[in-house]
C-alpha cells in the first residue's frame, strides 16, 4: 500500500477527489454513447478553461509533450520561420520540436526568471509563419503576457504552451489571439497526467500541414474522432481507442472546476500562491522568478548557501510525505519548486509546506 503524498512539486499534483473518483466508474467503449457524450460535454468545458470557441478543441490522448508535438507538426511547413521565445526549459524544447518539424527556428533568448520580452520577440523576424511562447513556464515559475503577443503577432499564427496556466491562472484564448494551444491535464486541472487538452483556430487549422509526419497526432484525422463531430455532427469516425477512463476523469476534473467557478479557482490559486510566496520571504528565502511576474501555482525558491537541495527534498518526503521539486536545467540543485495546484491551492496547504519546509530546515 503506498503511503498518500502531498504532491507540491511542479506536477503533478493530488487530484481533485471528482476525478479519482470517475477513474472507479465502470469502465465505458470508446463508441458508447455514454461515453460519446462525456467525450462531447468534455470538450465543451474545455472550451470554457481555454476561453475559446474553437470547434477544435480535444483533449489529445497522451501527455502535455504530445500536445506541443501536435501543435508544431500540424502547422509547421519545412522552411516556415519559427520565432519562439525562450525563457526556460520549455521554450527550449519547443526550438527542438519546431526544427524536428523542419522550422527555421529563431530563437529568442532570455535569462531564466525573467518574462518574456514580448518586443524583442515581435520583431525577431519581419514576417514568421509562428510565433511559439510558454505562458506559464513550469521551470522558472514565470507567467508571460500572451495578449501582448497576441496584439501584435501580424500575420503569424500564435502557439501557446498552456500546460502550467490551465486551470490555474487567467486564460483567454480568444481574447489574447492565441492560434494553437495545448496543454496537461496534471497540474492546476487536477486531473491524473495522461491527456494533453489542446486547442486549434480556424485560421491555423486551414494553414495545416495536409498530410503530417506523425499519423497519431495528424489533427485533420482527429477531427472526425471527436471536436468536429461533436460541433457539426460530422459522423464520428474510429481513429484510436480513446482513453476513456482518463477522458472520465478530466470531465469530472472540469465540472467540479466549472462548479466551483473558473474565476473563483483562478482567485483560489492567488490567495495560495501570495501566501506562500509571503511566507517563504518570512522565513528568509528568497524567490528565483522576476518580482510582479511570479505564478501563483508554481513558486521557484533560491536554495539557501551550504543547504542539499537533494537532502532537503528527501527528508520532506521521508518525514512529512511532501513532494517539492528541483530546480530545472542549469539551477537543478540552486532551485526548488513549489507547486500548489487544483485542489492542493488552498490556506491549509500553505501552513503545511511552509510548516514542513521550517521543520527540516531547522
Ligand atoms: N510544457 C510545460 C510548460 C510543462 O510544464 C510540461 C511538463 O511539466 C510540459 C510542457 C510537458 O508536459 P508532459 O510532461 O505532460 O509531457
Amino acid at each position: 500500500m503506498i503511503r498518500e503524498r502531498h504532491l507540491f512539486g511542479p506536477g503533478p499534483t493530488n487530484p481533485y477527489a471528482e476525478a479519482t473518483r470517475a477513474l472507479a466508474d465502470p469502465l465505458l467503449g470508446h463508441l458508447d454513447p455514454e461515453f460519446l457524450r462525456i467525450m462531447d460535454e468534455t470538450c465543451d468545458r474545455l472550451r470554457t478553461v481555454w476561453g475559446t470557441a474553437n470547434a477544435r478543441t480535444l483533449p489529445l490522448s497522451a501527455t502535455g509533450s504530445a500536445g506541443m508535438e501536435a501543435a508544431f507538426v500540424n502547422t509547421v511547413h519545412p522552411g516556415d520561420v519559427v520565432v519562439v521565445a525562450v525563457n526556460g526549459l520549455f521554450g527550449q524544447r519547443m526550438t527542438d520540436v519546431a526544427a524536428r518539424c523542419g522550422a527555421e527556428v529563431v530563437a529568442v533568448e532570455h535569462d531564466w526568471g525573467q518574462p518574456v520580452d514580448v518586443d524583442r520577440v515581435l520583431s525577431a523576424h519581419p514576417s514568421p509563419a509562428i510565433i511559439a511562447a510558454v505562458h506559464a513556464e513550469t521551470s522558472t515559475g514565470v507567467r508571460s503576457d500572451i495578449a501582448a503577443l497576441g496584439a501584435g503577432k501580424g500575420d503569424a499564427l500564435l502557439l501557446v504552451d498552456a500546460v502550467t496556466s490551465i486551470g490555474g491562472i487567467e486564460l483567454c484564448a480568444d481574447d489574447w489571439g492565441v492560434d494553437i494551444g495545448y496543454a496537461g491535464t496534471q497540474k492546476c486541472l487536477g486531473v491524473a497526467p495522461g491527456l494533453a487538452p489542446f486547442t486549434i483556430g480556424d485560421r491555423a487549422f486551414e494553414r495545416r500541414v495536409e498530410k503530417p509526419r506523425s499519423w497519431y497526432l495528424d489533427l485533420g484525422m482527429l477531427g472526425g474522432y471527436v471536436g468536429e463531430a461533436g460541433v457539426t455532427g460530422a459522423q464520428r469516425t474510429y481513429h484510436h481507442t480513446a482513453p476513456t477512463a482518463m477522458v472520465a476523469s478530466l470531465h469530472a476534473g472540469l465540472g467540479r472546476i466549472l462548479e466551483e467557478g473558473l474565476e473563483a479557482v483562478w482567485a483560489r490559486h492567488q490567495a495560495a500562491g501570495d501566501a506562500l510566496q509571503a511566507g517563504l520571504q518570512e522565513m528568509g528565502l528568497e524567490l528565483f522568478a522576476a518580482d510582479g511576474h511570479r505564478l501563483p501555482d508554481l513558486t521557484t525558491v533560491k536554495v539557501p548557501d551550504g543547504v542539499d537541495s537533494a537532502a532537503v527534498r528527501k527528508e520532506l518526503l521521508e518525514r512529512h510525505g511532501i513532494e517539492i521539486g528541483a530546480g530545472a536545467g542549469p539551477y537543478a540543485s540552486s532551485v526548488w519548486r513549489i507547486g500548489l495546484m487544483g485542489p492542493n491551492a488552498r490556506p491549509d496547504a500553505v501552513l503545511l509546506a511552509l510548516a514542513a519546509l521550517e521543520d527540516v530546515l531547522g
